[in-house]
């Protein structure tokens, strides 16, 4: 811009005593001084649009109309201020052919640009000389016109050139976005793999954490009643009844921490279902009343009649931490288990009157680890697993935690999950207090005798009679030996029986000898569900728990729809 300001004022110089009109030059003068400094306004708008990147044709639209006026100004030099004398013609077509010239490096780094200023440039001037006579001028419109040419011949290939090497560098720039993101991908990969040991190694220490509960509830009654045995005292059914709820305890713990490797395996199978929360509250009170009454506080349960969806043993799992940390950490007052709903859904709450959480613990706690005050690592006071625990189930669970806290008043964790309707009989319902099954028949039907007799002395217990056999046949003679002609009221049947034999189709023979249906529950160890399903009987898998069988009993008593029975499966 300085060099075609400079030419323009020499030029204007040169010709200002004659042969042009000074007014003529000075308004063209003006015209370059007007026209250089709007495409200066234009340069500084374009470096600061924030824009400029993505707008490209846009500002290649100005920049081409800027060198069209630019050349239109110097064509008009060239074509009005023509003088055929040596002493104006040299200076006028030197100062035209470094503008050109000086285009191809300047205005050539877009080349449509670089074509309208050429030729509006220089080619009125070329024109001037040719329609002059005389070798001198033809011979200047030839040069002029080579050089015109040559320019756009450079100019196009230098934005080759330009093109080339900026696709080069963004060829480039991706090369490096792509080796950053492999490279962040690799470090990802790391942090997972890392995660992923370190979360093995939780695992276990979780596991040994969370076992210590129920196991130490356990040595303390075998104590109990072993130095009641000793001592020749009768034993006391309640402290039996509470050393088996701990082993239930246990034995859903176990089942727990196995699904919980399953998570990590991506594996576990969440079995969401039609869920009690009395019976899961009450076996949860039991194991903790004694605890609580050693520390002097109250252990209450709001009885409550919901049902919700979720995942019996894993939802009892939560709960059971929320209520050893309630434990853990109240020293006066009490811990308070209930359920209520919160919009359309439920809320399961484990309150307590304990310390407290600091706000800015709160967002921690749920790591792994993380415990408020125990810099010393007591494993007494626990490993900091517990909630992280809840954490992990709530979420392959879909329930919601939450957590209200008043340090120095108390805290309330709550989960939050889904209603389900309450008629049906749930998970770990407790033992019916009615009698049904008093006075009933009862056919059993496995191969395992030890299994038949194992349920038979169980059945008895409750009252039933009890007939039982490999196969149908069998069981016609035991009744006929027993001499009972009644229906029985109930067939429990083991799936796959000696010789290929089906325990539904040895049920179907009973029910045909006896010419009415029958209800049937199988009992099986297989593990093939298509092949119950097909059958649309009841199934319980074995190991099967007393209180489970004989709820399962009672509602098939109580139900004399098949359609029923078959429609609820423990
Ligand atoms: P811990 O084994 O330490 O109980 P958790 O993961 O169960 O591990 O809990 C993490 C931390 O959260 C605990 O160390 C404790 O500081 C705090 N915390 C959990 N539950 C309660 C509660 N009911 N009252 C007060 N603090 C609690």
């Amino acid at each position: 811009m300085i060099g075609s300001l400079l030419s323009a004022g020499v030029l204007v110089w040169l010709l200002w005593d004659e042969p042009v009109e000074r007014r003529h030059l000075s308004l063209w003068l003006m015209a370059v001084f007007v026209t250089y400094g709007i495409r200066l306004v234009e340069w500084r708008a374009y470096c600061a649009d924030p824009q400029r990147q993505v707008r490209g044709a846009y500002w290649a639209r100005w920049f081409t109309a800027g060198a069209a006026v630019t050349g239109l100004i110097w064509g008009y030099m060239g074509w009005s201020f023509f003088q055929p004398t040596l002493l104006f013609l040299f200076p006028m077509a030197l100062v035209l052919a470094g503008q050109v010239a000086l285009s191809v490096p300047s205005v050539g780094i877009y080349w449509p640009a670089h074509v309208v200023f050429n030729l509006l440039a220089i080619l009125p001037f070329i024109l001037r000389n040719y329609l002059e006579e005389g070798r001198l001028f033809f011979g200047q419109s030839i040069a002029l016109t080579v050089l015109m040419v040559a320019c756009l011949v450079f100019a196009r290939r230098q934005q080759a050139t330009i093109i080339e090497s900026i696709r080069l560098r963004f060829a480039n720039v991706d090369l490096l976005d792509r080796l950053t993101q492999e490279n962040h991908r690799a470090e990802q990969a790391r942090q997972t793999a890392e995660a992923a040991n370190a979360a093995k190694s939780r695992f276990l220490a979780a596991a040994s954490h969370d076992l210590r509960q129920p196991l130490q509830a356990m040595f303390l009654f075998t104590h109990t009643l072993l130095e009641s045995a000793q001592a020749g005292q009768r034993i006391d059914p309640a402290l039996a009844g509470k050393l088996r709820s701990s082993c239930e305890g246990l034995e859903m713990l176990l089942d727990s921490l196995l699904d919980l490797s399953q998570v990590e395996a991506g594996a576990l199978k969440v079995e969401l279902g039609n869920t009690r929360l009395q019976p899961i509250f009450e076996r949860i009170r039991h194991e903790f009343a004694d605890q609580a009454a050693a520390k002097g506080l109250h252990l209450r349960l709001v009885p409550t009649v919901h049902h919700v969806l979720s995942d019996a043993p894993l939802l009892e799992r939560m709960v059971r931490n929320l209520v050893v940390n309630a434990l853990r950490y109240t020293e006066q007052g009490g811990i308070l288990i209930g359920c209520r709903r919160h919009g359309d859904k439920l809320r399961i709450e484990v309150r307590d009157s304990g310390i407290g959480i600091a706000p800015e613990a709160m967002v921690r706690i749920f790591s792994a680890f993380y415990q408020v005050a125990n810099p010393e690592r007591d494993r007494q006071k626990g490993l900091g697993l517990g909630l992280s625990i809840v954490d992990a189930l709530a979420s392959q669970l879909g329930h919601r935690i939450n957590v209200r806290s008043r340090p120095g008043k108390g805290s309330v964790f709550a989960i939050e999950l889904s209603p389900a309707p309450q008629n049906i009989i749930g998970y770990g319902e407790a033992v019916p207090v009615n009698d049904v099954l008093r006075g009933k028949l009862v056919v059993v039907m496995d191969d395992e005798a030890q299994v038949r007799d194992a349920m038979a002395a169980l059945l008895q217990h409750w009252g039933c009679f009890v007939v039982q056999g490999e196969n149908a046949e069998e069981s016609f003679a035991a009744m006929a030996a027993a001499g009972l002609t009644m229906v029985p009221s109930v067939i429990l049947v083991d799936w796959r029986l000696r010789e290929g034999r089906e325990g539904y189709q040895e049920a179907k023979h009973l029910e045909s000898h006896f010419g009415q249906a029958i209800p049937t529950l199988i009992i099986t160890g297989d593990t093939e569900p298509e092949a119950f399903e097909q059958q649309e009987l009841p199934v319980m898998r074995k190991p099967v728990q007393g209180f489970r069988l004989r709820a399962q009993l009672d509602y098939l008593l109580r139900t004399p729809s098949t359609e029923e029975h078959q429609a609820d499966r423990l």
